[in-house]
Parts: C-alpha cells; sequence; structure tokens
C-alpha cells in the first residue's frame, strides 16, 4: 500500500502493457500498530509523533557513536522530542536566539553549542551571558569574533572552517556564507591571541548533508587530516551533522555502526570528537496523518484531495522527492487503483506530497499516514498560507 515511485518510471515514455503493472511494487514504511491506532482514532490532520521509538532510535545511535554527540535542534525541536532524547545525547546544538531561549527551557541543564550564520549582537549576550551560558560557541567570521570579543566574557569558541573538501553524492553541499576560508581563520588567531578571555578549543566543520556513513567518513578523514597541520595540541573537533535519510527507501537507516567505527579508528587519543545530527535522529519518530477528501480524474490521471496539505509538510517540495506513506483504509467512497498524486487542499500545483504512486486501492475517506515527518517537516513549512487549521499533535508515549 505503500508507496516509492521508482526513479525514470514518471518519463512517460513507456510502451505497453497497462502502467501499474509496469511499476516496480511498492515498498511497505514500517507502521507501529501504536501509530495506526492514534491515526485511526485522532483527529486529522495531525502530527503522530512516537516517542518510544524516537528513545530506541537515539539509544542505538548512542550505543554505536564513540564520540559525543549533540541533536542538531532545528531538525525539530519539539518540546517532548527533546525531552525524549536528553538522556541519549551530549547536548544540543541551537542556530539563533529564538532555538536557545526555547532550548534553555524545554531542557534545562542541557549543554549548549550555539552556531550558526549572522549571529547578532543580542544572541552573542545572551549565549554568553545568559543561564547557563554556552558550552560552545562557534565563530563563523572574523567579523563576528570581534563582537563576542567585545563583551569579554569567558567563552569557549570553536572556529567554523569551510574546508574544500571533495564530497561526492551530498544531497544539499553547505558552501558559501557558512564558516570561513581557512585564511580567514588566520585573522582569528591574531585576535584570539589578544583575547585571553575567549578559549580557542578547536574547529567545526558542517560541509554536507543527505550523505551516507562512507562518504560521510570520508568527509571527516580530510577535515581531520587538515586540522591536525593546523591546530598543535589537544583539541575538539566538530563533524556537523548531514547523516543521510532516504525518503526513497523507508525502510533503509543510516549505518551508524559503520560510521562510529570508522570514527573510532580516525580518531587520535588527544582529541575530542563530536557530530551534531539533527534528520537522522528524528525523521523516524514522525508521521503526518490526514484522510482523503476527493478522488477524481484529471487528464486521464488519479488526484487524492488529501485534507491538509504541504503548509503543514513541506518536506516533499522542498526535497522534490515523494513522501513515503501508508494507507488505512478507512473510507466508503469512490475507490482509485494504480498511480495515484497526493495533493493538498492549498491552490497551488505545488501543493503535492507525492506524485504516481501505485497503490492498490485508495477510497475517499481513508488515512494516509506519511512517514520520515519527524525532521524539517512541520517546522519548516508555511503555516499561515490560505488560513486552514492547524493539525493536532499526538505522543506515543509509554
Ligand atoms: C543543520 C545543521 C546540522 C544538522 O544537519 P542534519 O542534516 O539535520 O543532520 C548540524 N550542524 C549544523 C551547523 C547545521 O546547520
Amino acid at each position: 500500500m505503500t508507496g516509492r515511485p521508482p526513479e525514470g518510471e514518471r518519463k512517460p515514455a513507456l510502451p505497453t502493457p497497462p502502467p501499474e503493472m509496469e511499476r516496480e511494487p511498492a515498498v511497505s514504511a514500517p507502521l507501529p500498530e501504536t501509530v495506526r491506532e492514534r491515526a485511526l482514532s485522532t483527529r486529522l490532520p495531525a502530527y503522530v509523533y512516537d516517542l518510544n521509538g524516537l528513545r530506541a532510535h537515539a539509544a542505538a545511535v548512542r550505543a554505536a557513536t564513540p564520540v559525543e554527540v549533540f541533536y542538531a535542534a532545528k531538525a525539530n525541536p519539539d518540546p517532548r522530542l527533546l525531552a525524549a532524547l536528553g538522556p541519549y545525547v551530549d547536548g544540543v546544538e541551537v542556530s539563533s536566539g529564538g532555538e536557545l531561549a526555547h532550548v534553555r527551557t524545554a531542557l534545562p541543564g542541557a549543554r549548549l553549542a550555539f552556531g550558526g550564520p549572522g549571529k547578532t549582537d543580542e544572541e552573542l549576550a545572551s549565549a554568553t551571558g545568559g543561564r547557563p551560558p554556552v558550552d560552545r560557541l562557534h565563530v563563523e567570521s572574523p567579523h563576528e569574533l570581534r563582537r563576542l570579543a567585545a563583551l569579554r566574557r569567558e567563552t569557549d569558541v570553536l572556529l567554523r572552517v569551510n574546508l574544500p573538501v571533495a564530497i561526492s553524492g551530498a544531497a544539499l553541499r553547505m558552501s558559501g556564507p557558512f564558516g570561513m576560508d581557512p585564511e580567514a581563520l588566520g585573522v582569528c588567531l591574531d585576535l584570539l591571541e589578544r583575547t585571553p578571555w575567549l578559549r580557542l578549543r578547536g574547529l567545526h566543520a558542517h560541509l554536507a548533508s543527505g550523505l551516507a556513513a562512507e562518504p560521510l567518513l570520508q568527509v571527516a578523514a580530510q577535515v581531520l587530516g587538515w586540522a591536525r597541520t593546523w591546530m598543535d595540541g589537544p583539541k575538539e573537533i566538530n563533524l556537523g551533522g548531514g547523516m543521510a535519510v532516504d525518503y526513497r527507501d523507508p525502510g533503509a537507516r543510516f549505518d551508524w555502526a559503520a560510521y562510529g567505527a570508522g570514527l573510532e579508528s580516525l580518531r587520535y587519543p588527544d582529541e575530542t570528537l563530536r557530530i551534531e545530527p539533527g534528520r537522522a535522529l528524528t525523521a523516524y519518530c514522525g508521521w503526518y496523518v490526514t484522510d482523503v477528501l476527493d478522488l477524481k480524474r484529471s487528464h486521464g490521471e488519479w488526484y487524492a484531495v488529501l485534507r491538509g496539505g504541504t503548509h503543514h509538510l513541506r518536506t516533499p517540495v522542498t526535497k522534490g522527492h515523494d513522501q513515503p506513506f501508508t494507507v488505512l483504509p478507512a473510507g466508503g467512497g469512490p475507490v482509485a487503483s494504480g498511480p495515484v498524486t497526493l495533493v493538498g487542499q492549498l491552490c497551488t500545483p505545488k501543493d503535492v506530497f507525492a506524485r504516481q504512486v501505485p497503490v492498490d486501492r485508495l477510497a475517499i475517506g481513508d488515512v494516509v499516514a506519511f512517514s520520515l515527518a519527524g525532521a524539517y517537516a512541520w517546522n519548516i513549512s508555511h503555516h499561515d498560507f490560505l488560513m486552514h487549521p492547524k493539525p493536532g499533535f499526538g505522543y506515543i508515549d509509554c
């Protein structure tokens, strides 16, 4: 019942036999029984978060990873998720004054790292003077370091470097305004010599996202090799996040065991390594659940119009994929089968969750549970466009 539209199958050039039979069988996203029950009993649309599943996943990541793990809050700052993750991570990475204040309240006492471009003076003051002060400040430019120095507060600093490393297969390459070219680091070093209240701890490098374990380790090896020539003595290196989530294969998982073992063998004894994953920690614990309002054929193709839309779940539009889903039969109206395009209620052709995905049977009133909706989903969506009601939020928690 769950759809994975095979690449290339969308091209209309395929000849006979009937299109349904040419397609690969749909791949099923694992839908826990607890999520299924909640999906069928709650007011729709709704986000359903499986906090038990999140804890189990985070524990497995923790066990496989012999380095410090900070959760990148921007993936999903929901307070219940932060609280569930808290025992399994060494800290939280925040990227704005808003996230900083939010995480201080949601997870009091958590170690915090503050990164991100364009920090204002107010944000720097809050990071270093608020309670608790951040554990690490990731400096993005010489100008930012000067403004931080002007506060004259004891602060532990990592310099964020934008190294030219070879990266193959990254979904998103973090080039551009993030971090500093190696030359700018020299300017920072000069300043740090005159500002003893700023303690240089090491380097930060978040260079790509959407990578599997092996290429991510290759990036790590390049970053570490460079850092060792640049800085003497004990140091910290934050290797960033970017662990892949495969939206075309909802059962697949980033190979944390291989990544952890690889980091273990790369690390020197006097180094503290840290990673800050976001997506690969929380994507799997969330579902966006809604129901079919209407089914229609338009120019020969089936469309299912769902309650809600990409103003609640913008992920498939921003990433250009089909959001994987499971159909829970609940309706009794007209039925579609074969390739169906799932859209929302917005008056724009961009409001698409998944295109021409084969389904056995989809009826008006059926419930559709989109998986992999726990990261960069609700919190990156344009909630107020068209002023439809907000979704509900349900948590499966022991
Ligand atoms: C977004 C971000 C992360 C997390 O990236 P994921 O792809 O969600 O793992 C980590 N570090 C920095 C600096 C980021 O901007």
